[in-house]
C-alpha cells in the first residue's frame, strides 16, 4: 500500500517523475536528485515501509531483492567497488522515511562514513 504523503511512494507510482534506472513489480531504482558520487542510485520497494527499523517478518525477499538490484546495477555500470547505505532513522542520516538502499560508485569511498 502506498502512504498518501509519501515521496518515494510518489516516485514509484510516477505521479513524481524521476530518471528510473530499472522498475519492477517489486521495486523501482532511480537517479538520487543530489548525487553524492558519480554513480548514486536509489532502490525502493513499491510497497511502502518507513525504514529498515520497520521492516519484519514475511519481508525477507523484498529486503533481498533490494540489495540483489544494487549489485546489479553496479555490475551494469562496469563498478568493481561500490557501496550500498541504507540510512535508518533521522539520527542517522534519513530525511525521506521509506526505506531506501542508496547505491554510490564511481569515486574513492571514505571509511568510517560520517
Ligand atoms: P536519506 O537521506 O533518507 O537516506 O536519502 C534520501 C535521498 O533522497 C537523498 O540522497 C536525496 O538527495 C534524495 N532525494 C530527495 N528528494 C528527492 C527527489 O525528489 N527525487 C530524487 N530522485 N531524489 C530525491
Ligand atoms: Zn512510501
Amino acid at each position: 500500500m502506498a502512504a498518501a504523503d509519501c515521496l518515494f511512494c510518489k516516485i514509484a507510482s510516477g505521479e513524481i517523475p524521476s530518471k528510473k534506472v530499472h522498475e519492477d513489480e517489486h521495486l523501482v531504482a532511480f537517479e538520487d536528485l543530489h548525487p553524492r558520487a558519480p554513480t548514486h542510485v536509489l532502490i525502493v520497494p513499491r510497497e511502502h515501509v518507513a525504514s529498515l527499523a520497520e521492516a519484519g517478518e514475511g519481508q525477507e525477499a523484498m529486503i533481498g531483492r533490494l540489495f540483489l538490484a544494487a549489485a546489479r546495477i553496479a555490475r551494469q555500470r562496469g563498478l568493481d567497488s561500490f557501496r550500498t547505505v541504507v540510512n535508518a532513522g533521522a539520527g542517522a542520516g534519513q530525511t525521506v522515511f521509506h526505506l531506501h538502499v542508496h547505491v554510490l560508485g564511481g569515486r574513492t569511498m571514505e571509511w568510517p562514513p560520517g
